[in-house]
């Protein structure tokens, strides 16, 4: 890609392309690129299309087998001086390290996935953050509270439940194909997903919004009366359909802020390179009674509860008095490093 020179011409966003896969949040993000003046493409498996095609925010529509064909299209996109935004099913059609090779140029820093891909490593973040997290029990002995048994790499939470002794957890475990999961204290509290986003141009943290998850059968257990849940015998799963819109207690955005100035501090010090998370990313948390964050994951890029803000959320509205999506944040930010002749800054 022929990025332009400190000292030649300026640079002109309209050389560019967004493109991205047709999942997960691609709706918003090519919206808010078409918003920012990118011309865009999305990336469709065949029989997942029609989205793309209704909603018009794709000025054209590259048809694949399987998202994980995309590596076949690295010289055409490469000749469409395209800029791929990454979400979340790029991580289920990739290999990492296939993923770490694509030479199309990548918004985000890619030294960053394995911390988040990996649940221990992620740990070791949060952490440095001084982040408060809920307890790791190294085995079923331990327990002496309510916990919740996560299986590595469930889709959407998926098989996860919930037990409060080794008895329970042995019990419960018998009836589940075998896999590796992780022992965590179960935080009772309100689940709040905050939505951030950091520019490196900046060096602002912004924090754009936050949505709950609405999660089946979870979230609906709660109609049926607790005798007929008894009854019935049922098992919490935890898999995504969707999210709902939430703000916070005004109270809790100055703690918000720090929390993910912390992140971003801490994650400078992960791979040597200095360079840190920056983009979208989320925290995900409960926060107990007594108003303390349990963060118990990290999303490193957009995540699908953004989607409800394809027009601003509240606060956004605070900061832009104009509409803006995390989709059309990351399009400003890639707008202005060509202004600025940063684009290497922020793409790998
Ligand atoms: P995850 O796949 O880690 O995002 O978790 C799936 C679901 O379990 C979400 O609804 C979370 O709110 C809930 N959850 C995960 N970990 C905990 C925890 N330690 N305490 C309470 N709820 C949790």
């Amino acid at each position: 890609m022929g990025l332009a020179k400190t000292g030649k011409k300026s640079d002109s966003h309209d050389r560019y392309r967004i493109a991205t896969l047709g999942s997960h949040s691609a709706l918003q993000i090519l919206y808010g690129a078409k918003q920012e003046g990118f011309s865009t493409i999305a990336i469709c498996e065949k029989g997942r299309e029609r989205p793309y095609q209704s909603y018009k925010v794709a000025d054209k529509i590259i048809m694949v087998d399987r998202f994980s064909e995309t590596k076949k299209l690295q010289q055409q996109l490469l000749k469409e001086n395209a800029i791929l935004i990454p979400h979340g099913t790029f991580f289920e059609a990739f290999e990492m390290e296939e993923f770490e090779k694509l030479k199309v140029p990548y918004f985000g820093n890619k030294g960053i996935l394995k911390w988040e891909a990996d649940r221990l490593l992620q740990r070791e973040w949060l952490k440095k953050a001084g982040l408060t997290l809920p307890k790791i029990y190294k085995k079923p002995e331990e327990i002496d509270g309510p916990v919740i048994i996560k299986f590595y790499g469930a889709r959407g939470g998926k098989g996860f439940f919930l037990a409060r002794s080794a008895e329970e957890f042995y019990r419960k475990i018998k009836q589940r194909e075998a896999r590796s999961y992780i022992i965590q204290e179960y935080i009772i509290g309100a689940p709040i997903y905050i939505h951030y986003f950091y520019s490196p141009l900046t060096n602002e943290l912004e924090v754009m919004s936050f949505d709950k998850r609405y999660e089946s059968n979870v979230d609906s257990i709660g109609r049926i009366a607790a005798k007929d849940q008894l009854d019935l015998g049922l098992e919490t799963s935890y898999n995504i359909t969707g999210n709902v819109p939430v703000v916070v207690r005004e109270s809790l955005l100055p703690e918000i802020f720090r929390m993910g100035e912390a992140v971003v501090k801490a994650s400078r010090t992960l791979n040597g390179n200095g360079k840190g998370i920056y983009g979208p990313f989320s925290l995900e948390t409960v926060i107990t009674p007594d108003l303390k964050f349990f963060v118990f994951e990290i999303s490193a890029r957009i995540v699908a509860g953004t989607n409800l803000y394809t027009e601003g959320s509240p606060y956004t509205a605070l900061k832009y008095g104009e509409p803006m999506s995390t989709g059309r944040r990351v399009a400003r930010e890639i707008k202005n490093a060509i202004k600025q002749n940063k684009l290497k800054t922020i793409l790998n």
